[in-house]
C-alpha cells in the first residue's frame, strides 16, 4: 500500500534491531499455544523447516497480521492430526508478527506491516523488509511446491483465494481453496507476490479471526497441497472459477474524518457498507455521503485519471460498475490498510468480460 499512514510512521525506523529465528522442528508445546502468547515461546519472527516424505515444500506463512490468528490455528490443527507421523511433504512454515499478535493487532505502529515488507516493497529499507529479503532467500534455496498465506478479514466477506498470477498452477493452487479467485498487483510487498516468482502463490481470507470454519477451510487446503503429487497438466477454463481482477484500492484521505451511524464526519458511510461486498453494483449504487468538497482517494496500478465515484448532490456513488471487497466498517482497518477494493471480472486472458457486473 503505497501511502499506508502505517508504513509512513514507519519508514524512517531503520535501526530497530530484528532478527529471524529459525528452527528444525516445532516443540509439541506449541501445538496448544494460541498467537498472543507465542511471544513467550519465540523470540520473533521464526521459520520453521518440518521434513516430510516428499522434499518438494509447502511454503506456509501465518500471522503476517496480528490479530489474524486463523493459519496459526489451521497449522497447529494440521500438525495434531498428522499425530507425529511423517508429512506427506515438507513444510519451511514462517510464523510472523508475534509483537502484534500479543497486542491483538494487526501491525503495531512502530512497525512496517509484515504483509507490505516483502521483495518489491515500497519501503526496503526497514528491519522488517531484511528479515522478509532472508526468509526468500532461504525460500529461493528451497525446492518448493507451493506457498500458501493464510489471512482473516474484518469485514463481511466469503472465503477466496487472491493470486498475483493467472498461469494455470497459480489459479489450481486456488482452485484447491474454492472458486472465487482475486487477481492483484497493488498493495505491493506482500508475501504472494514474493513468492508467485518461486511457485504457485496464493493469500488466501478465511473470513473474521476466531470462526471455527475458517480454520477448517484452511485446514482443507495446506491438507490439499500437503498431500498433491503434482498439479494437473490440463489447463484452467474459465468455466472452472470466478476470477475477478482488482483495478482500485480505496482510502479514506488521512486528515478526514468518517463515520458508519450517521454522526456529522467528512465521510458518512452506509451502515451495512460491508454487505456489499463481492455483489455485483451498477453505476449509482451509494457507499453514503460526504461533506463538501472531500474525495476518496484511489490507488490504481494502471494509473489514469478514470472516474470512479460521483460526488454530486453530497452522495458517494460508484461512478462505474465495480464488485466491492474487503469493504471494512472496522476503523482500525480503514486507518492501518484501507476502506477497500473495487473489482471486475476477468478472463484466463486478464481481459474483462464483456458485459458482467464490474
Ligand atoms: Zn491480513
Amino acid at each position: 500500500m503505497t501511502a499506508d499512514s502505517a508504513e509512513l510512521a514507519a519508514s524512517p525506523c531503520v535501526d530497530r534491531p530484528l532478527a529471524l529465528a529459525r528452527y528444525d522442528h516445532l516443540p509439541d508445546a506449541l501445538l496448544d499455544v494460541p498467537a498472543p502468547e507465542l511471544w513467550r515461546h519465540l523470540p520473533g519472527p521464526t521459520l520453521v523447516h518440518l521434513p516430510g516424505r516428499h522434499a518438494s515444500t509447502l511454503f506456509l506463512s501465518v500471522l503476517l497480521h496480528g490479530n489474524e490468528d486463523t493459519g496459526w490455528r489451521a497449522v497447529q490443527s494440521v500438525l495434531k492430526r498428522a499425530g507425529g507421523r511423517p508429512l506427506p511433504r515438507s513444510i519451511l512454515l514462517f510464523v510472523g508478527n508475534l509483537a502484534a499478535a500479543k497486542a491483538g493487532v494487526r501491525t503495531l505502529p512502530s512497525q512496517h506491516d509484515y504483509n507490505r515488507a516483502w521483495p518489491g516493497t515500497a519501503h526496503p529499507q526497514t528491519p522488517e523488509a531484511a528479515v522478509m529479503r532472508e526468509v526468500v532467500a532461504i525460500a529461493e534455496r528451497t525446492p518448493l511446491f507451493a506457498s500458501i498465506d493464510i489471512h482473516n478479514n474484518t469485514a463481511n466477506n466469503p472465503h477466496y483465494a487472491c493470486v498475483n498470477s493467472c498461469d494455470d498452477h497459480h489459479l489450481q493452487l486456488a482452485g484447491l481453496f474454492g472458486r472465487t479467485v482475486v487477481y492483484f498487483e497493488e498493495p505491493v510487498g506482500v508475501q504472494s507476490a514474493a513468492l508467485s516468482r518461486l511457485c504457485p502463490a496464493v493469500t488466501v481470507e478465511c473470513g473474521r479471526p476466531g470462526v471455527a470454519a475458517g480454520v477448517a477451510h484452511a485446514v482443507e487446503l495446506i491438507e490439499a497441497a500437503l498431500s498433491l503429487q503434482h498439479f494437473p497438466d490440463h489447463a484452467v477454463i474459465d468455466a472452472d472459477i470466478d476470477l475477478m481482477r482488482t483495478f482500485a484500492i480505496v482510502k479514506v484521505p488521512a486528515d478526514a474524518t468518517f463515520s458508519y451511524d450517521g454522526s456529522d464526519a467528512d465521510f458518512c458511510f452506509r451502515s451495512d457498507l460491508d454487505h456489499l461486498n463481492f455483489a455485483e453494483l451498477e453505476a449509482g449504487v451509494s457507499f453514503g455521503t460526504h461533506a463538501g468538497t472531500r474525495r476518496l482517494e484511489i490507488v490504481t496500478s494502471q494509473g489514469g485519471h478514470a472516474e470512479y465515484f460521483d460526488y454530486s448532490d453530497g452522495e458517494i456513488r460508484l461512478a462505474q460498475r465495480a464488485i466491492p471487497a474487503m469493504l471494512t466498517l472496522d476503523p482500525n482497518a480503514v486507518r492501518l490498510d484501507c476502506l477497500g477494493y473495487l473489482m471486475h471480472r476477468i478472463g484466463r486472458d486478464g481481459r474483462r468480460l464483456a458485459g458482467t457486473g464490474g
